[in-house]
Order: C-alpha cells, then structure tokens, then sequence
C-alpha cells in the first residue's frame, strides 16, 4: 500500500490520521495520504522560516542557480515516476501527460533558474538640493514563507508554476497539493534530497481545505504570502485568512472562457482548436473553453463538426494506445459536472451530443467518465452558460456582429481566458484590445512563451505570474538611496 507522508525540514512525517487517495479511472484506491494537523503545519511553517537564515540565504546566486537547475534534472532523472504518480492520481491519458504535465513541471525551474541570473535592478543617480549627488537604487529581496495552495487539473505543472519563481528568489515554500493529487508534490520531496537542497526551503502538508491544511496554512501568522490556484470561492475564504496580517495573495482562479469563431476563420483549424479547447484534460483546464461563439454563417457547419470530434475521442485506460480522453477528477467532481448535464436538459437545451455517462467496460465503469458534451440554444442567463463547469463540454450560440460578441463575451463576472479564430488581422488586434480577459489567444490555444503574464481579470484572479511579472509577487523590493 503507497503512504503519502509530509515532507518538513527534509523528513518525512506520518500522522495518525489518514485519508485514501484513489484512482479516478475505476476508483482502485491508489494508497493513504497522511492529513496533516495543525502541528504538522506548525512545524512546516517554522522549518521554513528557520530555513529562510539558514544555509540557503547564504548560498551565491550562482549556487542556487546551481540547484534549481538540479532540480530540473533530477525530476527528468525519474521521469517515469512522476509520469506514473501523475496518471495515476489524475487518470489522464499518458499522450498528455508525458507530453504536457511532466516536461512543463521540469520547465518551470529552468525557465526561473535562467530568468534570475539576468534581472536588471533599476539605478538613478539624482541631484540633491544642496548641489550634491545620490544614487538611488532598488533591491529585490526574497519576500520570505511562501504558502502554495492547488489545485488537481494540472497538479505538477501548476504547482512548480509556482515554487519555481519562489525559490528562484531566495523564498521558501509550504505546499498544500489538493488532496485528490498528493503524489508528485511528495516525490519532489525525494528528488530535494537527492539533489541537496537543505532542509525547510521545500516542505509539502497533506490534506483538505476548511479545518484542514489548507486553513492552517493560509491561517499561519509566519507564512508571508500566498499564492493559490482554485476556485474564485475558495480565493475568498484564502483572503479572509490573508487579510489577518495584512498578508499578500497571488491568485489563479476560475473561469468561464469564451471561444469565438469568425466566419472568416479558417474551418479545420478552428475547429481542431475548440475541440482542444474544449476537451483536452476532460475539460479540467481552467483555461478551457465552455462558452463558445461561432459567427452566423458557419454556424451549423460548426457545430456538425464539432460533434464529429466529440464523438471521436477514444475513452479508456491512460496507458492503452490511441486513449486521449481520461475521466474527470473524482466521482465527487463527476457529481457536480453531471449536475450541470441536467441543469442543461431540464432548461430545454438541444443535446448535439454526450450529456451523461459513457457506458465502460468493468471494472472502468466505476470510475469518473463523463461523455463529452455540446448544447445549443440555451439563453446566456443559464448558469450552464454563466457558471464554471470544469468539464468537457461547451455550449454553442450563433453571433452576427464583432460588437455584439464581444458584449456577450464579455458579459460575465470572470476574465481569464480568450480564443479568437479569424483570418482578419484588424479582428483579431481589435478582439486582444476588447476582450476582458488576463490571456487572449488568436488561432491558438494553450500557447505562451513562459517569460510572458499569466493571470486573470476580474473574479479570475490577483496578480500576474510568470517571467519578470512573478518578481511582483515572491520579492520584495527595497528602494536604498545614498547620498554621496
Ligand atoms: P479548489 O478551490 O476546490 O481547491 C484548490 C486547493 O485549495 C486545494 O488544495 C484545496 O484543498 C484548497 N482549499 C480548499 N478550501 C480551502 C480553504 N478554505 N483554505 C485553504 N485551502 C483551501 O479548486 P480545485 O477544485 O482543486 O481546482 C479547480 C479550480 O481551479 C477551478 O475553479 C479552476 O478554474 C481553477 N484553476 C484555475 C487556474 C488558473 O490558473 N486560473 C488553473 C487551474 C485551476
């Protein structure tokens, strides 16, 4: 049986209170993770600030260059195990996987280890009153704990998305991976040994949200900041437990993406786009699209082959060739998608296709499959249409105007994402400029160089990550002027 232990000042550590952790494929159990308590948190907390003065402040950039850089070889060193871990947790198909979670997990450290070597700080010399100079400067300096709360979709690739900038900085790091994901945070853990890495700067706590890790976490008097990717919900209560200490926040949150399609757009690619969009990851990608809008004279072409590749995924075993959608999270989260699935019958909307669960051969049929899913002709004040769903499906409106989608698009409380597919440059400048939105891409998808923003607008998020924009949030800068 796999034990899930927490991982503080370099140990591993059991508790006496464990939970299962289970395989959202035919919900197998995969091993118990061991919760932690407050004591646990306490303890993570408290090696992480003794680390912050301990070996790793006094290490040159250089050497901490050094490690990051070590870290990315040692996760590439064990590639099949986190693989592993990750398909096991997740469900999602190795294509995915091998080829998006685990290579982005190890990316996220070099990208950082190369962005910190080459920050330039700003400089001034000044004239002073009484005729004389000063030089006035800034110091970025490491901003000190840093709580890391996520999520399961992409649970590697979003949480190095973060400890990455924050140990690029000189921080330390509490994780709380979700507690449906424990098992590549923990083996981060193993390869932070290996390499070296001194005890406190990386600790990992297991287990829930409210009256678990994650409100101890958020909670501590001692974290310095915290940087959390979730629910919009979830960020509220996190605030809550920020606002005691006037503690900062980076936040990823959620979103209910628009993808937009022009008539002029070119057919296949659009298509191939949406249905990626739409369904890749069963839909659990928080910049995924679920509300999409297809411009009049396309439209039932649109939709006619939209449900074409739909109904052409192959279901199954992440390991089985030609498998590329999994099930979703949890038969917890499956609850909640389904729920939407019959929201979405009972206000009268066309079901193009899916709209239940797939018939899987045992012993898959008690894992967490839904059917990809397409309506039409919902109105836009269907929460199917204004809430988060987190799942692979989409609704599909006709639009005439340029003006009038981009009040549709626009027409809801979050603001992460965009997709814009026209062959028109003037379009797709104008659609970048209206859209409210942190990401807007144009004939792509899921494409960003890393040294680019990353964030939402509106209810989708605090703050930007990545690149230079990550500095914002893990450093805290200090402005020193010396008069001469
Ligand atoms: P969630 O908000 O339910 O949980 C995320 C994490 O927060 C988990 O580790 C959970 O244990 C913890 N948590 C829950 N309640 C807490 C509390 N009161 N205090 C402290 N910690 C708490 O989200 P999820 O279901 O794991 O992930 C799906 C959500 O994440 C979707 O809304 C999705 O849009 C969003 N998401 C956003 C981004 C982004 O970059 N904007 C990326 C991925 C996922």
């Amino acid at each position: 049986m796999n034990e899930f232990k927490n991982f503080i000042n370099g140990q591993w550590v059991t508790t006496g209170k464990t939970f299962e952790n289970r395989n959202p494929v035919d919900n197998s159990l995969i091993g118990l993770v061991h919760e932690a308590g407050r004591g646990e948190v306490d303890a993570a907390v408290k090696a992480a600030k003794a680390a912050l003065t301990g070996p790793w402040a006094s290490l040159k950039l250089e050497q901490r260059v050094d490690l990051l850089h070590g870290i990315v070889d040692g996760i590439n060193q064990r590639f099949d195990d986190f693989l592993d871990a990750e398909i096991a947790d997740t469900g999602k198909p190795h294509v995915l996987a091998s080829h998006v979670d685990i290579p982005r997990g190890a990316a996220n450290f070099k990208i950082f280890a190369d962005l910190i070597r080459n920050v330039p700080n700003e400089s001034f010399g000044m004239d002073t009153p009484d005729n004389g100079r000063a030089l006035n400067y800034a110091i970025r300096a490491p901003r000190g704990v840093i709580g890391v709360v996520c999520p399961w979709n992409l649970p590697l690739l979003l949480m190095t998305w973060k400890v990455g900038p924050a140990l690029a900085c000189g921080n330390t790091v509490v994780v709380k991976p979700s507690e449906d994901t424990p098992a590549t945070a923990t083996l981060l853990g193993e390869v932070m040994n290996k390499i070296g890495m001194p005890a406190g700067v990386y600790n990992v706590v297991h287990g829930f949200g409210p009256d678990s890790a994650g409100q101890y976490l958020t909670e501590h008097p001692l974290v310095d900041g915290i940087t959390f990717t979730g629910e919009t919900g979830t960020g509220e209560a996190i605030m809550k437990a920020a606002a005691k200490g006037v503690r900062p926040v980076s936040f990823e949150l959620g979103g209910k993406n628009p993808g937009i399609v022009f008539a002029d757009a070119d057919f296949d690619k659009a298509v191939a786009g949406i249905a990626r969009s739409t369904f890749e990851n069963t839909g659990q990608v928080c910049l995924g699209t679920e509300r999409v809008y297809v411009q009049r004279p396309i439209f039932e072409r649109f939709v006619a082959a939209l449900k074409q590749r739909a109904e052409s995924f192959k279901l199954g075993r992440p390991m089985d060739a030609g498998v590329n959608f999994g099930p979703l999270i949890s038969l917890q989260h499956r609850e909640k998608v389904l729920s939407y699935y019959n929201k979405a019958k009972a206000e009268g909307a066309t079901i193009v296709t899916g709209g239940g669960v797939p018939a899987m051969p045992e012993p898959l049929s008690a894992g967490a499959w839904v059917q990809p899913t397409i309506w039409t002709g919902l109105p836009e004040s269907s929460p199917v249409i204004r809430q988060e769903i987190f799942g692979p499906c989409c609704h599909i409106a006709p639009f005439d105007t340029e003006e009038e989608v981009i009040k549709l698009a626009n027409d809801t409380p979050y603001g992460l994402a965009a997709t814009v597919w026209t062959q028109d440059l003037s379009v797709a400048h104008r659609m970048g400029a209206a859209l409210e939105v942190g990401l807007c891409w144009v004939n792509s998808w899921f494409l960003r160089d890393l040294r680019t923003s990353f964030g939402g607008a509106k209810q989708s998020g605090i703050g930007r990550e990545g690149g230079v924009h990550s500095l914002e949030f893990y450093t805290e800068l200090r402005n020193v002027c010396v008069k001469l």
